[in-house]
Parts: structure tokens; C-alpha cells; sequence
């Protein structure tokens, strides 16, 4: 058997068969992030976001409810009185900031919210170049987010390039799905 299998190259045909198999199967790899982009899905919990009502006005009435259901004591709140109509009560955040270094993305400060004004988002691409970054503002967290609440996600999108002062951005094409997950 085995002058049999040397004569005939049955080890090597088997072994070639196997790599040129390869060569034509899909490719499971992702080309992220310049190519292609994770579109999480809706349960998917990652940079909060701070929402508004239907009126655009902010539905954080700066309780500090979440602060004190954070295990890691990472939200920081600070009140004022608010007698511009901004927020939905007379009282908002003048300060609220998440510090995402220390933030585990467990949910609980959405969880403990009267209001929904906290909320898992999706944005998940989060590393940076200095702390400065790794603390979410108000401003940053009140901000539109890329991935809309009500899109489905759980799957793979074609990326965009964009342009801008700060220089390229890929952000990811909700449009042109690639494939499922
Ligand atoms: S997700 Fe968890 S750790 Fe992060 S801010 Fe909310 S409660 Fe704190
Ligand atoms: S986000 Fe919700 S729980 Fe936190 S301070 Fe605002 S209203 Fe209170």
C-alpha cells in the first residue's frame, strides 16, 4: 500500500486537493474596517447615548439614578436648574460625562433611568490616542449616532470613505448589505 500511495502521489494529491479547495470556498475573513463594517445588532450594547423626546428637548432630568446603579462609578452628573425649556422638567444636566475607560457596558444606568434618557448605543469602534477621548461627554453622547436605533444590524455593510476637517472617515453604508452574520 504505501509503494502504491509513493508511485501515485496519493499524499501530495490529497494534501494539493485540500489547499486548492481553499483557494476556491468564500472567504470568512472580514475586510474591516476599510473595506467592510460590523452593523451590531439591536441589542448590542455599546457607547450610551443621551436621547430627546419627540419635541427635541432632553429627557435627562439629572436624577442620578444611573450614577448610583453604576458598579464601576463611572457616570458623573452634575444639576441645574433649567428654566430655558431644554429638558423636560426644570432640572437637566449641566455635566454629564461617562468615563469609558472604567465603563463595563452592563446596562445598568439605562436600566435605572425613569426618563429612557440613557441608553445602550451601538457605536462600538471606541479606542483612541489619548484619555481625552476615553470620556463621554454630554455634547459627544447627545450627538446623532451612525447606527439608528431602529436599523436591524447583525451583519455585515459595504464601508464609506468620507472626507472632512478632521481628515477620512470610514463610516459603515447602512444601504449595501454584504452578507449575513
Ligand atoms: S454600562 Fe454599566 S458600567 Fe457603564 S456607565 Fe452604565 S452602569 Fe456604569
Ligand atoms: S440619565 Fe436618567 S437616571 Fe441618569 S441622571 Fe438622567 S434621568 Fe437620571
Amino acid at each position: 500500500m504505501s509503494i502504491f500511495k509513493k508511485i501515485f502521489f496519493i499524499d501530495f494529491i490529497k494534501g494539493l486537493s485540500l489547499t486548492l479547495g481553499y483557494e476556491v470556498s468564500k472567504s470568512v475573513t472580514m475586510r474591516y474596517p476599510d473595506e467592510e463594517k460590523w452593523a451590531p445588532y439591536q441589542r448590542f450594547r455599546g457607547l450610551h447615548t443621551l436621547n430627546r423626546d419627540a419635541q427635541g428637548r432632553e429627557l435627562c432630568v439629572a436624577c442620578e439614578l444611573c450614577a448610583k446603579a453604576c458598579p464601576t462609578k463611572c457616570i458623573t452628573v452634575v444639576p441645574m436648574e433649567d428654566d430655558k425649556g431644554i429638558g423636560i422638567s426644570d432640572r437637566i444636566a449641566k455635566v454629564y460625562e461617562i468615563n469609558l475607560v472604567r465603563c463595563m457596558f452592563c446596562g445598568l444606568c439605562e436600566d435605572a433611568c425613569p426618563t429612557t434618557a440613557i441608553r445602550m448605543g451601538r457605536d462600538y469602534e471606541l479606542a483612541c490616542f489619548s484619555l481625552d477621548c476615553a470620556a463621554a461627554d454630554k455634547k459627544r453622547l447627545l450627538a446623532p449616532r451612525e447606527i439608528p436605533q431602529e436599523f436591524e444590524g447583525g451583519y455585515v455593510v459595504m464601508a464609506r470613505l468620507e472626507r472632512n476637517k478632521e481628515g477620512i472617515n470610514i463610516k459603515p453604508d447602512l444601504t449595501r448589505k454584504k452578507r449575513w452574520w
